[in-house]
């Protein structure tokens, strides 16, 4: 059955324009942007007269194996997408890059965030006689895309974008073109860049690193970049209405350190939050901890604003894929157990601040705060570098429902006492969006922390929705 839920995604996307290796550097790109997601990865190449594409479930290397690989070198121009889906929907037809094969042209398609009016839209589709292969959103624009009457690619484009609602940013893939936009919020990121004098866009600029390619800016919200012919550039927009509300979920935990947004490093943003937290916690303690790997910035300036030293107190294991996307709670309980290991020598006897970046259920901080008790921590005072997350998010994070978010559902004194630590200080609205300020952000989507929704939602207020989630569909 068709699953709203199976709509929840953070992704990664690429894209590369008339580079002789552009299936390679795809290839090495994905790689880079594998924690956007694990569950499936794909490319898409073009030689200018056809499309082909290679894509699997798991990480990047199990799902191209080196023969696939092979069979796409030679091509001009490629797309390639990372998945990661949360609940549902887990199987290889929802794994991007889409490629499809129309009388007007072959059409590929990769696609990171959540449109909020999918659901309404697919079913007018359907209503029409359209049919559809996958559960996910992002084949309702495709649809949209093929659909448009009009004789330019680019006025159809515009059409489509315009219909949808939410969260988007979008590489598109044909014989001739290849075409990279913005949601006009800006809520996912997607970046610029030139390698070897080609055009390419990624997810993040940790992409552009790993393929020696330049970062030469952040792609506005709204922006319509068309890549053709040797390499020409058409820079446009798909609509006057553009606003800004970059999701602070990518400043605060999702996006790697080593990328930058709007040329400014998220290590130095992640620094910066965990020194604006220590002037909201006013505590006194010997060390400073953080969860690695997302908190260790937070730790690092949470350290420099106080003096308290900063101590690797947890190791991480590093062969434990990400304990999020276990759907069941024992099972995440044990995994986490296995994932943080304390250090005895650094934490006993120690009254110890550990700084981690968000509570979602309160697996994690549960059971960091009792291993550093058991390590023998004398006190542990936790701090979070993000504010209470208590709302759903529409836009492709993987926090669906209010039920899921501890604070959602308990205050803040209750959560500390629940998660066991002598103190608990989340970081607030105010303090993180003056930093994010700071370091170049032009706004942000906090609908998480606020429920102040940049944009609207369709689909989950629809009474057909509401009832799928009611039954857990
Ligand atoms: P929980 O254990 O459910 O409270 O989740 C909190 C942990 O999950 C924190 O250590 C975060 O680093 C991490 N986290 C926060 N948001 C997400 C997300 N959207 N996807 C995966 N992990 C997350």
């Amino acid at each position: 059955m068709y699953d709203i839920r199976g709509l929840n995604e953070e992704c990664g996307v690429f894209g590369i324009w008339n580079h002789p290796y552009a299936a390679h550097l795809t290839y090495l790109a994905l790689h880079s942007l594998q924690h956007r997601g694990q569950e499936g990865a794909g490319i898409v190449c073009s030689n200018g007269k056809q499309l082909f594409g290679a894509r699997g479930m798991g990480l990047l290397t199990e799902a191209i194996s080196d023969e696939q690989l092979k069979s796409l070198e030679g091509y001009q121009s490629a797309i390639g997408h990372v998945r990661y889906a949360t609940t549902g929907a887990s199987e290889i037809s929802n794994v991007q890059p889409f490629l499809f094969k129309h009388s007007k042209g072959d059409l590929g398609l990769a696609h990171n965030g959540n449109l909020t009016n999918a659901h309404q839209i697919r079913r007018a589709i359907e209503s029409e006689g359209g049919i559809f292969q996958t559960t996910s959103d992002s084949e309702v624009l495709a649809h949209l895309l093929i659909k448009g009457k009009a004789k330019s690619i680019k006025a159809n484009q515009k059409a489509a974008l315009n219909q949808v609602k939410g969260a988007f940013s979008c590489v598109i893939l044909n014989e001739q073109q290849l075409t990279a936009t913005r949601d006009n919020c800006g809520v996912r990121p997607l970046m610029l860049g030139k390698v070897d004098g080609a055009y390419c866009v990624a997810s993040e600029t940790c992409a552009f690193t790993a393929i020696g390619a330049e970062y030469i800016r952040d792609i506005e919200p709204g922006e319509l970049i068309t890549f053709s012919g040797d390499n020409d550039v058409d820079y446009d927009t798909y609509t006057p209405d553009i606003h800004q509300h970059m999701c602070a979920m990518e400043y605060i935990y999702f996006a790697r350190p080593d990328s930058e947004f709007q040329k400014h490093s998220i290590y130095q943003v992640r620094k910066a939050l965990g020194r604006q937290l220590a002037k909201e916690m006013g505590v006194e303690a010997d060390i400073v901890i953080g969860v690695p790997d997302s908190s260790l910035q937070a730790a690092k300036g949470f350290s420099e604003e106080t003096g308290i030293p900063n101590e690797q107190g947890l190791l991480k294991n590093r062969y434990i894929g990400r304990t999020f996307i276990t759907p069941d709670q024992s099972v995440r309980e044990r995994q986490v157990r296995m994932k943080h290991s304390p250090i005895r020598d650094v934490i006993e006897g120690k009254s110890v601040v550990v700084i981690d970046d968000s509570i979602v259920r309160g697996t994690t901080s549960k059971y960091i705060v009792k291993a550093l008790k058991s390590a023998g921590a004398r006190e542990v005072h936790m701090g979070i570098s993000s504010p209470p997350l208590k709302n759903p998010c529409y836009y492709g994070i993987d926090v669906s429902t209010h039920a899921e978010l501890m604070a959602a559902q308990h205050s803040v004194e209750t959560i500390r006492d629940m998660i066991g630590a002598d103190t608990l200080t989340y970081l607030s609205v105010e303090g993180m969006h003056d930093v994010f300020k700071q370091y170049g952000s032009k706004g942000e989507c906090n609908a998480c922390f606020t429920g102040n929704y940049p944009i609207e939602i369709v689909d989950h207020l629809l009474p057909e929705v509401k009832e799928m989630k009611r039954r857990g569909v």
